[in-house]
């Protein structure tokens, strides 16, 4: 009997879903040798140190599992670093976990608070994890749209809000718009939620690539926000290394109560020799305080060259990626444009309908990562230029 035929039916729990767009242009990146600025990743080395501190830690026998919270070490390090960075304190013991990567946190924090008839407001266009995790959850997202220019819309989110809503998700920087959200954004937000039981998860994955001077509005440096909050950080973002797959979740200890209880049952913990390496590694300021300027750099060379081509760049204030309007060379959907560039003109995005659950049609808009070598930059804006 043909294994291809299942004997019993399965009814999808995300019959909506297919395969990521990141995974789809990768790989036709890959099938037609295209530069690859879709998926958000570096194609740059990490520093090596922090890979011969992981040996270190590896021969000196760490190799068993760590506290399902997480290493003391690594939970003191971030300690201190929230303390230098926003000036203010993360209890290690009750307030912070170590998890596989943001997403694993998104996801975690959803399962631990979303119960089934609950709303949760995702602002569009959003991250593509945030809704399937809420689905199998058996809540219910309630889409709103950021407002003009990506700018964040408290009226539009204050509108959503209804008796039933459990949850709102914000993300600071954006990914995909490349904007930020700043103190007086935040201040809207608490407002909003004051005098309520709605909780907040905050995506800050892209926390140190805030530029022009500006500074990350983290939900930590708001009391009346955290107090409601789930706050997710990056390691893999910070420090050049996606597929190492660590991050962290900041909490009131009520809310990580909670979220510990489905964490240890999800991953348990999370991958011991990395963490030692981290924790020292971020112990010196150095290793993250440089980052905004590296970013800025590689987004000001991609921008100055996307202006001499007839892309039109949008505003990025934050995180790694750059939206680029093409509706004056092509009226094709984004999906379509962004094939055919792959195919024809060796450059790989993302379309940004993608990010969306009812995409605005008229939209020409791709997102690009410019979390790459300036050598692939600027090859990659050869070949745009020439469209
Ligand atoms: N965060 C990455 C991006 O936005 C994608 C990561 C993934 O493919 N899961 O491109």
């Amino acid at each position: 009997m043909s294994l291809s035929v299942p004997r019993v039916p399965i009814a999808s729990k995300l019959p909506h879903v297919g395969t990521t767009i990141f995974t789809v242009m990768s790989q036709l990146a890959r099938e037609h040798g295209a530069i690859n600025l879709g998926q958000g990743f570096p194609d740059f080395p990490m520093d090596e140190r922090l890979g011969d501190l992981v040996h270190e830690a590896m021969r000196a026998g760490h190799n068993q599992y760590a506290p399902a919270a997480g290493i003391p070490e690594l939970r003191e390090a971030i300690h201190a670093k929230i303390q230098r960075v926003h000036a203010v304190n993360a209890d290690p013991e009750s307030e912070m976990t170590i998890t596989a990567g943001g997403t694993q946190a998104i996801f975690t924090a959803i399962a631990a608070v979303v119960r089934p008839g609950d709303e949760v407001i995702i602002v569009d266009p959003a991250y593509d994890c945030y809704a399937p995790a809420v689905e199998l959850f058996g809540g219910r997202p309630v889409h709103v749209r950021l407002g003009l220019d990506m700018q964040f819309n408290a009226s539009g989110v204050a509108a959503a809000v209804s008796p039933r809503t459990r949850l709102l998700i914000i993300n600071t920087p954006h990914n995909p718009a490349g904007t930020i959200l700043r103190d007086a954004d935040m201040r809207a937000i608490a407002s909003l939620l004051r005098g309520t039981e709605i909780l907040l998860l905050s995506d800050e994955v892209y926390e140190h690539m805030v530029y022009d001077g500006e500074q990350h509005a983290s939900v930590l440096r708001h009391p009346d926000l955290r107090e409601r909050a789930f706050v997710v950080f990056s390691f893999g973002k910070v420090f050049h290394v996606t597929g190492w797959k660590v991050g962290y979740v900041i909490a009131p200890p009520m809310l990580m109560q909670e979220f510990r209880k489905v964490h240890q049952f999800n991953v348990f913990d999370v991958n011991t020799p990395v963490q030692h390496a981290l924790a020292t590694y971020m112990a010196e300021p150095e290793t993250y305080e440089g980052v905004a300027g590296l970013f800025e750099e590689k987004r000001d060379r991609f921008v100055i060259g996307l202006r001499a081509s007839r892309f039109e760049p949008l505003a990025c204030e934050g995180s790694y990626f750059q939206l680029a309007d093409y509706s004056r060379i092509s009226d094709e959907t984004d999906l379509e444009f962004a094939k055919r560039l792959t195919r024809e003109h060796g450059v790989t995005a993302i379309p940004l309908s993608a990010f969306y659950k009812d995409p605005p049609p008229d939209q020409r808009i791709l997102r690009f990562c410019f979390a790459k070598e300036g050598e692939t930059l600027d090859n990659a804006i050869e070949r745009l230029c020439e469209i």
